[in-house]
C-alpha cells in the first residue's frame, strides 16, 4: 500500500485527493504547509509527496529542495496551478519526479502516483552500493558522485542518469530508455531535455566536455557509459 502525504493548503482539494487516495487502496497523510509536511515524513515512512507550489510559509519549491535533501529516495510529484509554473519547475531542477497541473482528473492522479512510486522502487532494488569507473566514483546510498575523491555536486536527475547509465557499463540505452527510466512513461516533455541533461552532466565530469570518455553517444540510438578499468 503506498504511503502518500497531501501537502496542500486548501482542505477541499486536500480531502477531495484524499477520498481519492483511500479509494484506490493507497494510504493518504496530510499536511496543510511545508513546514507541517515535514513534521509528517519526520515519523512516518511516506512513499511519495503529492506537494503543491503555492503554499503559505515555505514554499512548493523550498519544500521540494527541503525533502530532496533529507529524503533523496522519496517519489515527489509537484502540482501547479498553470502549464507556465510547470516550465519554471522543470528549469529549476528541483528533483521532482514528476509535475501535474490543476485541475487534474483522479485516475491522471492515481496513474502518476503508481508509476512513480514503481520506478523509486526499482531504483531502490537494484541499487548496487558503489560503482567505481576510472576517476568516477558513484555512492547510491548517500547519492554523491567523487572523482578522484573530490565531490562533484549532482542535481537529483543528473545523478539519476550517472547511475543508471554507469551500472550498466558498454550497454547502450536508447533516449527513450533513458527517459522512461528516470523520467517515466508518462513524461511530458521530449528528450531534447535528455541531451540538455547530458550535456551538463559532463561538464561536471569529464575532462573534455566535447570528447567525453565516460558517457558515450551513440549516434542516433543514444547513450552508454564508457567500460573504463
Ligand atoms: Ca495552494
Amino acid at each position: 500500500m503506498e504511503h502518500v502525504l497531501i501537502v496542500e493548503d486548501e482542505q477541499h482539494i486536500r480531502e477531495f485527493i484524499a477520498i481519492n487516495l483511500s479509494r484506490n487502496h493507497m494510504s493518504p497523510f496530510e499536511a496543510e504547509s511545508g513546514e507541517a509536511a515535514l513534521r509528517v515524513l519526520a515519523g512516518n515512512a511516506i512513499d511519495l509527496v503529492l506537494l503543491d507550489l503555492k503554499l503559505p510559509g515555505i514554499n512548493g519549491y523550498e519544500v521540494c529542495k527541503a525533502i530532496r535533501e533529507k529524503y533523496p529516495n522519496i517519489g515527489i510529484i509537484m502540482v501547479t496551478a498553470k502549464n507556465q509554473d510547470m516550465d519554471k519547475i522543470m528549469g529549476l531542477e528541483l528533483g521532482a519526479d514528476d509535475y501535474l497541473t490543476k485541475p487534474f482528473n483522479p485516475q491522471e492522479l492515481i496513474a502518476r502516483i503508481r508509476s512513480v512510486v514503481r520506478r523509486t522502487k526499482r531504483m531502490e532494488t537494484i541499487k548496487v552500493q558503489a560503482i567505481v569507473s576510472g576517476k568516477i566514483k558513484i555512492d547510491y546510498n548517500s547519492r554523491k558522485v567523487f572523482k578522484e575523491d573530490v565531490e562533484i555536486k549532482l542535481t537529483p536527475k543528473e545523478f539519476d542518469i550517472i547511475y543508471t547509465l554507469a551500472k550498466d557499463p558498454g550497454h547502450t540505452f536508447t533516449r527513450d530508455q533513458l527517459l522512461d527510466l528516470i523520467w517515466g512513461t508518462d513524461f511530458y516533455g521530449d528528450t531534447k531535455t535528455l541531451d540538455v541533461h547530458i550535456r551538463r552532466l559532463r561538464e561536471k565530469i569529464e575532462e573534455d566536455a566535447a570528447s567525453p570518455s565516460y558517457i558515450e553517444t551513440v549516434w542516433g540510438i543514444g547513450y552508454r557509459w564508457k567500460d573504463v578499468k
